[in-house]
């Protein structure tokens, strides 16, 4: 509807109430609050109408005058903006914290997910519960496993490989098992470094007949810019690109395709880290900037996203788990997760490595170009991987995407507009309109003046559903 006939209707509503006052019934109003929307930015005294699960109006709050008989949260001072995605995270790592990992992301603000990895059954639960009860869990995005090659990374061989991947000795393996998981409505696909070629171009043809989005690893048979080609829609981790970025990349090519024989018969995850330990510091200490602007210019004439998870790897490499504030951020887990985080962090050694350092800086500096480039990004984390906190890494992740050179608004789109967009839900989901549902965030501070205040969190609305501090910190005591 066009503004005028919107005022106009306001006009008529308002000349209809006889003490001149607009009243809604059965709704919930913040009034006169400063609303960020993830493309327009920030527009102050906007009074929001929310009934049901959506957003039904909004007005300018000094053009209208509300009816004391309403539902009213005094917006006054506040800012509100859309609740946020986390677009990598896994149920499935660590199966004694999972059951707690709805209520930390809906306490911090996190009502969308995008699980990135794990068994079928196991994530679909999380998926069905959302389903049944949106008022209070975070919609939930599922891969279900890991699609991986005759070599199988994630899986259970140890603590940190559990089952979080399949294994498809061929083609028709594979082919059968993406089959079983379309029947089962995941709503997206994960391709995994050990896919030779062909499974790769087997995976890409079905999920563009099943019109499936596919993310994933670079597979370690292949280089960056074919798979940007063949239609991988995102990138996690940057990882393996760098391998396509230097004057080596055929040598390295060659290297692996010889490695991934496998005639030591390692297993999955030793074959990986052999790979990785050969060849990435290589990679990043022989960069060519001419292969760089090839694979970056690849990927965003094809719409390759990536995830970074800058968080990630700094944590990694900085070891920023190892500080007092860090560590009292862990308070928040349940006692036996917190009991057994702090145990295994006090066994890891304060010392860095320089070449994750140095890696870490890599994909921060290319998180700029690419931004430059214009490619798209979504903020994910990977937690409960890397001692990440489930909700808070979030807005961590966010706050590393704004250092790295994307502005404050350009940093929250990657968490709630491109999410959305990446899921097809962009006209219903992701911004502060009418008509989208009503998912969303009330902050104490601006978040466009400092990223870090998106953690000032006053209130979570989810789907229509006021949830003030007080529940908030209830479901995580
Ligand atoms: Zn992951």
């Amino acid at each position: 509807m066009n503004k005028k006939i919107l005022t106009l209707l306001s006009l008529l509503v308002l000349a209809s109430c006889q003490d001149n006052t607009l009243f809604f019934e059965e709704s919930f109003i913040i009034d006169n609050i400063n609303l960020i929307d993830p493309i327009e930015g920030l527009i102050p005294n906007q009074t929001v109408v929310i009934k049901g699960n959506k957003i039904i109006e909004i007005y300018n709050s000094k053009e209208i005058n509300l009816s004391q008989k309403n539902n009213i949260y005094s917006g006054d001072e506040k800012y509100l903006i859309p609740g946020l995605w986390d677009a990598h995270i896994h149920f499935a790592f660590e199966k004694d914290l999972a059951s707690s990992m709805p209520n930390l992301f809906l306490y911090y603000g996190i009502t969308s997910l995008r699980d990135t990895g794990g068994p079928i059954e196991f994530v679909d639960q999380f998926k069905q519960n959302a389903l049944k009860n949106p008022k209070t869990k975070s919609r939930v995005k599922i891969a279900g496993p890991l699609l991986d090659g005759k070599y199988n990374v994630y899986d259970g061989s140890d603590i940190t490989h559990p089952v979080l991947s399949i294994k498809n000795i061929d083609e028709s393996q594979l082919k059968k098992n993406i089959e079983d998981l379309v029947d089962l409505k995941v709503d997206f696909l994960k391709a995994y470094e050990m896919l030779s070629p062909k499974q790769f171009k087997v995976l890409m043809d079905l999920s563009k007949k099943h019109n499936l989005k596919v993310t994933g690893h670079v597979p370690l048979s292949m280089d960056v810019i074919s798979v940007s080609n063949l239609g991988l829609n995102s990138i996690e981790h940057f990882r393996n690109i760098e391998l396509s970025m230097t004057n080596l990349d055929q040598e390295l090519l060659k290297e692996r395709l010889s490695l991934l024989k496998n005639k030591s018969s390692l297993s999955g995850a030793k074959l990986r880290s052999k790979l990785h330990d050969k060849q990435r510091m290589r990679s990043i200490y022989n960069l060519d900037s001419s292969k760089i602007k090839e694979v970056v210019s690849t990927l965003s004439k094809n719409n390759t996203w990536q995830i970074p998870t800058l968080k990630l790897y700094k944590n990694f490499a900085y070891k920023n788990y190892k500080n007092q504030e860090y560590l009292r951020s862990l308070d928040i887990l349940p006692e036996t997760s917190k009991i057994a985080w702090k145990k295994r962090i006090n066994k890891i050694s304060l010392d860095q490595s320089k070449q994750m350092k140095d890696y870490t800086d890599w994909s921060k500096n290319m998180v700029k170009f690419m931004h430059e480039n214009d490619i798209k990004f979504m903020a994910g984390t990977d937690t409960p991987i890397g001692f990440l906190v489930p909700g808070l890494s979030l807005h961590q992740e966010i706050q590393e995407l704004n250092e790295a050179g994307l502005n404050t608004l350009e940093a929250l789109q990657t968490a709630t507009i491109n999410p959305s967009i990446y899921f097809n839900l962009q006209d219903s989901l992701g911004r502060i309109k009418n008509n989208y549902v009503a998912d969303l965030i009330i902050l104490a501070k601006n978040p466009l003046e400092d990223i870090r205040n998106t953690k000032s969190i006053l209130a979570v609305i989810k789907d229509g559903n006021y949830l003030d501090r007080n529940y908030l910190d209830s479901i995580v005591r």
